[in-house]
């Protein structure tokens, strides 16, 4: 089990051991490969601000993935997994800053357990699907709901600049199935669930998309969100929070402001 940090530096990005900013690797593939083969050996400490723990050529999302919040959306359970795209110029880093757009009267936070590829994956059975996994961390799928609504399409709605906070670090060798993921505006819980919940596993949903399309290295998946969706306004805090029994929590923190 590890815990690391995506870093950018004067060379580019890096891939940094979280406790001591070590430099580790310079891509997701490269950082897949040592983790996988237990030779991760760290470097000088990179100075630098944190990035979003991906390095996405797409963004997949799974709507409905929590009982209750097709219940609260009035949506009937999917049979397969609804899947959709954020685009990658949605990614926010943590600590970023969250635009509401002006054609948007409703937006609402998604707090969710976000999977990062590590290896090219393409038709796995879902038996294989999480070897291909590099980690897991948070991602917070920001939705102008009242467009989502007028539109019933999601790629307008979910596809705004800053849409897709993701972070703060990554965990390596976590059993996804085995989390709690929790959203909080303000102090206030909001939404809380066992990523066991799920009405698709994480190695189901997988196993789909890759039946679909080429999951490249650094890719992400996320994986979903449990009830309580709600409004962000301007001047919000919004953390999105995984737990695991045996770590210290991950905590994606991100200030919602209104576009100027
Ligand atoms: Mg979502």
């Amino acid at each position: 089990m590890g815990t690391y940090a995506r870093l950018s530096s004067p060379e580019g990005p890096v891939w940094v051991r979280a406790l001591d900013r070590a430099l580790v690797a310079r891509s997701a593939s490269e950082l897949y490969d040592k983790v996988r083969s237990d030779t991760v050996v760290a470097g000088a400490p990179v100075v630098g601000d944190l990035l979003a723990p991906a390095e996405p050529t797409k963004i997949v999302c799974v709507g409905l993935n929590y009982l209750h919040h097709a219940r609260e959306m009035n949506k009937a359970v999917p049979d397969e997994p609804l899947l959709f795209l954020k685009p990658p110029s949605s990614l926010l880093p943590p600590g970023g800053v969250i635009e509401l757009p002006p054609s948007s009267n409703l937006v609402h936070h998604e707090g969710e357990l976000a999977v990062v590829m590590g290896a090219r994956a393409r038709k796995m059975d879902p038996t294989d699907a999480l070897a291909c996994v590099l980690g897991v961390t948070c991602l917070n799928d920001v939705t102008a709901r009242d467009i989502q609504r007028r539109e019933g399409r999601y790629t307008r709605g979910k596809g705004f600049d800053t849409f897709a906070p993701c972070g703060p670090l990554l965990w390596t060798g976590v059993d996804p199935h085995a989390l709690h993921v929790s959203t909080h505006v303000n102090g206030a819980l909001r939404q809380e669930s066992e990523t066991s919940d799920m009405i698709f596993s994480v190695s189901e949903v997988l196993s789909f998309v890759s039946h679909i399309m080429t999951l490249e290295p650094g890719d992400i998946v996320t994986t979903g969100t449990p009830s309580g969706v709600g409004p962000l306004v301007d001047g919000d805090e919004v953390i999105v929070t995984l737990r695991h029994p045996d770590r210290a929590p991950l905590e994606l923190t991100n200030r919602v402001r209104a576009a100027s």
